[in-house]
């Protein structure tokens, strides 16, 4: 399975937010929104940096309430891993498990087309997981 069944099934609606907007108007948005991260975007660029719920938490430990009122530039990641639509499941897996992050961008030249959670893959691989229990089920009821 590829990253593009996915999208064909949840949309490729991603939601973002400007480096100069506040953190608070991030926390606010994954609020509205029940996301975990924003896709930071300025200009031209595809992805300037992704922002996550994480971010949020670690920015107020270190600095206290007032690091709500600073830009979300300051505190997002700026290197952002990103996949395309031909990325399989098991690699996104793979990577979202290693590099210990929950959010993947889907980038196809220089567009932004989508975005993958954790919960998406969970998602996917839990129906797949039980169709192929269903089959087996299926076949031996039949043999
Ligand atoms: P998450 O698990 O997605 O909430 O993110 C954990 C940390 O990884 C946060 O510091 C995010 O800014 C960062 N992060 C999330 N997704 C990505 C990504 N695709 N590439 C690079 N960093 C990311």
């Amino acid at each position: 399975m590829i990253v593009n069944h996915i999208l064909s099934l949840k949309g490729r609606d991603v939601v973002t937010i400007a480096p100069d907007c506040t953190l608070s108007e991030a926390a606010k948005i994954l609020s509205e929104r029940r996301i975990g991260a924003l896709l930071v975007r300025d200009g031209g660029h595809p992805v300037s940096g992704i922002v996550s719920e994480r971010d949020i938490v670690r920015a107020v430990a270190d600095r206290g309430a007032q690091a709500l009122d600073e830009p979300v530039s300051r505190f997002m990641t700026s290197k952002v891993v990103t996949c395309t639509g031909e990325t399989s499941i098991n690699n996104l897996m793979e990577l979202m498990t290693q590099q210990k992050f929950r959010h993947v961008p889907v980038v196809e030249g220089s567009s932004l087309v989508g975005i993958i959670s954790i919960g998406d893959v969970v998602k996917v691989r839990v129906e797949e997981i039980e169709a192929e229990a269903q089959a087996i089920r299926e076949y031996i009821a039949t043999a």
